[in-house]
């Protein structure tokens, strides 16, 4: 039996990473990974197979389409008879996975880890470590890292198949839906939304909560439903669905809002409802792996199991379900299994949503401070009034920054606006260092950039904004 100072169970942002940085920090490491796409292995897991990225490139094309259509007359571009020829665009973004999936077995190689494609399951523990199935090979694991990842929540009034479909089936509509319903208005259901309205769908979102973005800082929830209106996405809150039923044609949805029932019928739904910690087919029961009630693998600070020698990083231990977050994981398991400090700092992690407007925060809300007991000051600051957003011509959203009001410390930043997906990178890499509101607004910026949006609405927490 082949033995290994580290095997990691999944190929994911999480497990990907852990991987190339064991084997980096010269632990001998294997990762076995059992996604398929298309009939072949295809390493990243969700995020580079049917997530963030194929998510953001039928984004990048909607945009575009929608830029062609809408917006280049008004830079004095005439265009006629554009049209979306989507199995052309769909067979793009497919490109662009194959890419960056063939890119990880490619550092694989490169950093010799090897890789087992197929299902890794913990079998038993022996002097040495555990004993790892790796896709049918045993082999012997002094440490074994789990990032097993999570899987979309299914309704269970609506089970995925047929028009009902979760993200893989919504980045793949080989036509675009007439009537297209969303249950869920949290980030994959309003990304999956755009494209599809983008490209010409009549897209209804319907959410169980109360309000928008609760996650978010208020002003920007606010802003960003204003904006989702007015591109014509609807919006139900507060809904109860009672009955969905499917038949050849679509799907129906009957729903109480406001105490009104209502039946509503779609082409195609898309559930999105957020999702659950992957553990099938792990063997967790098998050897006594601790799952939490929610399914999630439960660990301490040092992503240690409740079995030693078995560490989870990842989607499936749970908290922000964000690629970046288990990337970061994964380094820090790696260190600390090759005797260095790993550490992920949870307070600074950025969140975005690539609809467009963009959303980006990272940091507190003003909400979040106040109730932390904190006094705060705010500054805020419109890309209407920034020079490149007008020659962009896309001047809608704004910056907010909330910073401590004894100290300066910057808690947080919100934004909404053209590509604050990049701009929100500066303000992470400023609330690591510890940063004041003050040394952001004394930070030269480049004229004319979006940046100066944040600038400004440093300054504008001093109340000295310079532009407004
Ligand atoms: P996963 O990516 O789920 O990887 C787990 C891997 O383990 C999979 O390959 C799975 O097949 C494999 N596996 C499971 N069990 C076994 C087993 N027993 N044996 C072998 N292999 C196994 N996050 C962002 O940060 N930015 C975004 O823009 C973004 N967009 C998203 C868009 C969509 C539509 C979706 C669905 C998600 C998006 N996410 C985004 C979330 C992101 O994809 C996840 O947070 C991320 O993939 C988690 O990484 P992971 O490695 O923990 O799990």
């Amino acid at each position: 039996m082949d033995s290994y100072d580290v095997v990691v169970i999944g190929g994911g942002p999480a497990g990907y990473v852990a991987a190339i940085r064991a084997a980096q920090l010269g632990l001998k490491t294997a990762c076995v990974d059992a996604f398929e796409r298309g009939g072949k292995a295809s390493l990243g897991g969700t995020c580079l197979n049917v997530g963030c990225i194929p998510s953001k490139a039928m984004l990048d094309s909607s945009e575009k389409f929608e830029m062609i259509t809408h917006e280049a007359q008004e830079h004095g571009i005439e265009v006629t008879g554009a049209s979306v020829n989507l199995e052309k665009m769909l067979a793009r973004k497919a490109g662009v996975v194959d890419k960056l999936t063939g890119g990880i077995a490619y550092l694989f190689k490169k950093n010799k880890v090897t890789s087992f494609f197929g299902l890794g399951r913990l079998v038993r523990q022996e002097e040495g470590g555990w004993v790892v199935d790796a896709a049918g090979t045993e082999v012997l694991a002094k440490n074994v890292i789990v990032a097993t990842g999570s899987s979309p929540r299914a309704l269970p009034l609506a089970p995925f198949g047929g028009h009902i479909v979760e993200n893989s089936g919504a980045l793949a509509f080989d036509a675009v839906p007439g009537k297209l319903g969303v249950i869920g208005a949290g980030v994959i259901g309003l990304e999956l939304g755009s494209v599809w309205r983008r490209l010409g769908a009549q897209v209804t979102v319907l959410e169980a909560l109360p309000g928008f973005l609760m996650a978010a800082d208020a002003a920007i929830g606010k802003e960003a439903l204003k904006q989702f209106q007015k591109q014509g996405l609807e919006f139900h809150f507060g809904v109860n669905i009672s009955a969905v039923t499917q038949g050849d044609a679509g799907v129906s949805v009957t729903y109480t809002e406001k105490d009104q029932e209502v039946t509503a019928t779609f082409d195609k739904l898309i559930v999105s409802i957020g999702r659950v910690p992957h553990t099938a087919g792990l063997g967790a029961e098998a050897v006594g792996l601790s799952l939490d009630p929610r399914g999630f693998v439960g660990v301490d600070s040092h992503y240690r199991t409740n079995l030693p020698g078995i560490y989870a990083i990842g989607d499936v231990i749970g908290g922000a379900m964000l690629a970046h977050k288990a990337e970061e994981e994964g380094v820090a398991v790696a260190e600390m299994l090759a005797g260095q400090a790993g550490h992920v700092n949870y307070d600074v992690v950025p969140w975005v949503i690539y609809t467009s407007p963009e959303i980006a925060w990272a940091g507190l809300t003003e909400q979040g401070a106040k109730d932390k007991g904190l006094t705060v000051k705010t500054g805020q600051f419109p890309f209407s009034a920034n020079g490149r957003a007008l020659g962009h011509g896309d001047p809608r959203g704004f910056v907010k920054v909330v910073a401590d009001a004894d100290t300066d410390r910057l808690l947080g930043v919100h934004m909404i606006g053209p590509n604050v997906s990049e701009l929100i990178g500066e303000i992470v890499a400023l609330m690591e260092f510890g940063a004041s509101s003050e040394d952001l607004a004394r930070t030269v910026h480049a004229h004319p950039t979006l940046s100066e949006v944040v600038k400004e609405a440093a300054l504008a927490a001093d109340k000295r904004a310079l532009h407004l």
